[in-house]
């Protein structure tokens, strides 16, 4: 029997923590035993996680940092207007004071920046505890609350906040015990599961063909290739909605032209589903969440779990077996089994949890951004003074033009974009607060008195992090001088764009700045496309592991190409065929390449709504696709005789 490994998304460091404070745990409990020993009753504890209140009121469900404090949080996004309360019921076991801990943070204390922007009280049955949370510490960790002396049986408890300004709650532990549980990041922690009461045994999904990690364009892309060509696929996503940055939670357009080069029909499925906004930010509606839902909800084969996050990986060799998940509403975890896997969670997640190599440049990356609109209202709009935003005037920022701050409100670029990405989003917020302060309150005011901030992204919209390494890794010079591949598939069209901080507003804050500039190589020929390989879509070390979308196989200054999103639903659509072959001949992605691409060519050349019942059964191209004119009818049977149709975008 082989060795079965279980990795937890915890980075290193937070391993070795893990363990010393897996030690702090037992003792936590043990104390509780003990107390019990002593006659004294044994503790009774309350754990109520803020992202299962049954009502999150104007509070956001945070999921982006769960692989570095550990949990999905309650976010008081309000653009500077406090939120309504969030609220739900809690049973105590029974009457009695107990000592009320609020896992949270002071989100500015990290730079030292005065006042207390996330500050939020509690309130048990009403009345608010004295302590204002969100006021201490500047790493996640318990705050005293004192004491609160409830009733047996149902209580009442709200998050009221108390300045619109981002305040945080993870988590609220009554107890009458004295102390807190440690303060462990990981992800499911012991004390948590405990707490919580947690089932030892997590809910296992049925085993799929295939099971896509990530909900942006490639993890979409691969999903309805794959059930369209009869794989079961399970699509997991961790946000409520579809889209990754192209979801009405980030605004970013689709870019990248479809349908065209090699294999012109390529971009069918992404045309199904893509934005059309006019302005990128624009508004929600612009980016179509409903309509990306209803095209995957529509395919029969695809079971999609949004709202779960992936965290840990089993594997079995090269294999990857299952996919650990966290639900980001009730906690419960949720196991996948499945026959093959693909990556499409941007930050190559699944493929370094499965020991895949994996890359990341060290520094000078391009960055997250979050972009935010404004409006002008018929009568005059206050805004808060902001001391804790970034200190700026009007000549510290370009003016945001058109009612919108763009891609170029961008900032991290040689911070830890997997390790604190919460601290670059948050520098990105103390900017985008600093220049409204500018706009309304500063040297800008005077222009601005009708000015409302509409909207601000608290979901920041990452580019780089980490690739997963294939057979190829394609390099900037392979695409400039046209280096042709057998596999070449998939057409990118993108200009070599990378970014960097632009010097005209670096000097201010030459540790992070937040304005970008994009350096263009358009040595790429935009009509054909140029065809990115196969090869780059699976790991070269696990056995079974796909990947799509900016975390495949190249390079730095190949990313500057092919991350546009059309281009990455397309990545997913050559998934999605190649997992089909791989189940229908008992193969890997290696082997897709290696013994049957005549038959994944055949495939490529397939209309987007083609389909199969089963990887072996006949094909089936609806009516109403248009043929080509020297196709009349279509020997289900025989792929070779599937249309072919010049592309068109
Ligand atoms: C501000 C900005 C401007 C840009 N401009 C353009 C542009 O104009 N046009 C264009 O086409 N591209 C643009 N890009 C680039 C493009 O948005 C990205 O390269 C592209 O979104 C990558 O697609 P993806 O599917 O790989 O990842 P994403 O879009 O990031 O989608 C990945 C999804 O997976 C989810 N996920 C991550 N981890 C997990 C997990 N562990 N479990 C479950 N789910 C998980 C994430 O929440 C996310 O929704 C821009 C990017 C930014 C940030």
């Amino acid at each position: 029997m082989a060795v079965v490994a279980i990795m937890p998304e915890t980075r290193k460091e937070n391993v070795m923590v893990m363990t010393r404070k897996c030690a702090a745990t037992l003792l936590f409990m043990l104390g509780a035993i003990v107390a019990s020993a002593g006659g004294t009753g044994s503790a009774a504890t309350v754990l109520v996680e803020a992202e299962s209140f049954a009502d999150h009121g104007g509070w956001s469900l945070d999921t982006q940092f769960i692989r570095e404090m550990g949990s999905p949080y309650l976010l008081a996004h309000g653009l500077g207007k406090p939120v309504a309360d969030a609220a739900t019921k809690v049973t105590f076991p029974s009457a009695g004071t107990y000592r009320v801990f609020v896992r949270t943070k002071d989100w500015v204390a990290r730079w030292n920046a005065p006042g207390t922007p996330g500050r939020f009280q509690l309130l048990v049955n009403g009345i608010p505890l004295a302590e204002t949370f969100g006021t201490k510490g500047a790493e996640w960790g318990w705050q005293d609350g004192g004491t609160v002396t409830v009733p047996a049986g149902e209580a009442t408890i709200a998050l009221h906040d108390l300045a619109g300004f981002d305040g945080r709650c993870d988590c609220i532990l009554f107890t009458t015990d004295s102390s807190p549980p440690p303060n462990d990041s990981g992800v499911l922690a012991a004390w948590r599961r405990t707490a919580l009461g947690l089932p030892e045994k997590p809910e296992a999904k049925r085993p799929y063909d295939l099971v896509v990690v990530g909900g942006g364009y490639s993890g979409m892309g691969a999903a309805i290739a794959a059930a369209r060509m009869g794989l079961k696929v399970a699509l997991i996503q961790d946000r409520p909605v579809l889209g990754g940055n192209g979801s009405s939670e980030i605004r970013v357009w689709a870019m990248g032209l479809i349908k065209r080069g090699r294999y012109p029909l390529i971009g069918e499925i992404v045309d199904e589903f893509a934005d059309k906004a006019k302005k990128s930010p624009g508004a929600a509606e612009e980016f179509g969440d409903d309509k990306k839902e209803a095209v995957v909800r529509a395919e029969p084969n695809i079971d999609l779990f949004l709202n779960t996050h992936a965290f840990a990986v089993a594997r079995e060799g090269a294999r990857i077996t299952s996919v650990s998940c966290l639900d980001t509403k009730t906690s419960q975890e949720i196991v996948f089994t499945g026959t093959f896997f693909c990556d499409a969670t941007g930050h190559a997640t699944i493929g370094h949890l499965s020991g895949a190599e994996t890359v990341m440049e060290p520094k000078g990356r391009m960055g997250m951004s979050n972009m935010w609109t404004w409006a002008e209202e018929v009568a005059p709009q206050s805004f808060p003074e902001t001391p804790w935003a970034l200190p700026l005037t009007m000549t510290d920022f370009p003016y945001p033009r058109n009612f919108h701050a763009e891609w170029f409100w961008e900032s991290g670029y040689d911070k830890d974009p997997l390790g604190d990405a919460e601290g670059i989003r948050d520098w990105n917020l103390r900017a985008v607060y600093g220049a409204w302060n500018a706009m309304k309150n500063g040297d800008g005011a005077a222009k601005h008195p009708n000015a409302v901030l509409t909207w601000v992204a608290f979901v920041g919209g990452p580019r780089e992090s980490r690739r997963i390494l294939g057979d190829v890794v394609l390099t900037q010079d392979e695409i400039v001088s046209k280096k042709e591949f057998p596999d070449g598939c998939v057409p990118s069209t993108w200009s070599i764009d990378l970014h960097y901080p632009k010097q005209e507003y670096a000097k201010k804050f030459p540790d992070n700045p937040f304005i970008s500039i994009a350096v263009h190589d358009r040595r790429i020929d935009r009509n054909f496309g140029y065809p990115v390989p196969y090869r780059c879509f699976y790991s070269k070390d696990v056995e079974n592991l796909f990947m799509a979308g900016r975390c495949v196989s190249v390079t730095h200054e190949a990313l500057g190409t092919v991350r546009v999103m059309k281009t990455c639903g397309m990545m997913g659509e050559v998934v999605g065929k190649a997992a089909s072959v791989a189940i229908k001949h008992g193969t890997t992605p290696r082997g897709v390449y290696e013994k049957h691409w005549a038959e994944m060519d055949v495939l490529l050349k397939l209309p987007g709504k083609a389909r199969r019942k089963a990887p072996d059964a006949p094909i089936e191209v609806p009516a109403e696709v248009p043929r080509t004119a020297t196709e009349t009818t279509i020997n289900e049977a025989s792929p070779a005789s599937l249309p072919l149709r010049p592309g068109s975008s």
